[in-house]
């Protein structure tokens, strides 16, 4: 585990610190939520930004202004895993930007992270990590399978837009993921255009063992096609090369509607690809395979 690595409990631990603030924005009996404090870097950087739309500065001085979000890979997963701390814990400051500086956007962006998510409605990239316009650079497909589209979005991001951090985030109740986990005659009843999406994760969840508890079965295979579509995504040399020279990190990551937190996988160990499926079954007991 990486010293930077802030897990949950340490989040939360956080969290609780600050405000007594409990998970999903509740509250004991009587008492106002405690939103966590604002930075008073990010203070000081509104009033710098309002002064100088009083006194019309032009948009380049404007888009002066903003201090990058994350300058390394380290900050890049921190600034997420904050963000969805505050998302998680209902003290989300939603940022938006002054009408000035989003006229200053049309100069350039300057995306922090790439993250390749699903399609799904629930799975909102922008507002699961409490980032504002700008700060995301993100490709959507059902499943987050990496094909054509996808590695050239995130190889554009990586080469053209200076991101640290490319993030491939699954999540609770996946229906693409569901489905790719349906017979082969259940799959084939989809439109053609449906079966080649589900064709390209099929590989990846059919190692998982099987399990009972359908819940646990669906996260095993979300996290299994995590897994395998940030191999996928290091196989490529434009990315091998910006890893190579510390530039970015590929990191997976699962969101669990339920508790609207992400847990990130880092370390190797985490995105271990299983080779069989009494191996995949690595983040709950064995006793709950059949
Ligand atoms: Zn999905």
């Amino acid at each position: 585990m990486s010293e930077n690595k802030i897990n949950r409990r340490d989040v939360c631990k956080t969290l609780l610190a600050f405000g007594g603030l409990m998970l999903g924005g509740l509250t004991a009996k009587g008492q106002t939520p405690t939103p966590t404090p604002v930075p008073a870097s990010d203070i000081l950087e509104d009033q710098r930004i309002a002064d100088a739309v009083k006194r019309r500065a032009t948009m380049e001085e404007i888009a002066k202004l903003r201090d990058p979000v994350a300058g390394s890979p380290q900050e890049a997963l921190r600034a997420l895993k904050t963000g969805n701390a505050r998302f998680f814990s209902g003290s989300a400051r939603r940022p938006e930007l002054s009408a000035a500086e989003r006229r200053a956007q049309i100069l350039g962006q300057t995306p922090f992270a790439v993250v390749l998510s699903c399609t799904d409605s629930r799975v909102p990239t922008e507002i699961v990590f409490d980032q504002s316009l700008g700060s995301l650079f993100i490709t959507r497909v059902a499943g987050n399978v990496v094909e054509t589209g996808t590695t050239g979005s995130i190889e554009y991001a990586v080469n053209h837009l200076k991101t640290h951090l490319v993030v491939v985030l699954g999540h609770e109740g996946c229906g693409a993921i569901k489905a790719a986990l349906l017979p082969a005659e259940e799959r084939a009843k989809e439109t053609p255009s449906i079966q080649a999406l589900l064709n390209q994760i099929v590989p990846s969840v059919s190692k998982i063992p099987k399990i009972r508890d359908e819940k646990a079965k669906l996260r095993e295979a979300v996290v299994a096609n995590v897994r395998q579509q940030v191999a996928n995504i290091k196989k490529e040399p434009a990315i091998q090369k910006a890893i190579a020279s510390n530039k970015i990190n590929v990191v997976g990551a699962f969101y669990e509607i339920t508790s609207g937190a992400v847990d990130f996988f880092e370390t190797d160990e985490d995105l271990r690809i299983a080779q069989t499926a009494y191996d995949s079954c690595s983040w709950r007991t064995h006793l709950e395979a059949v």
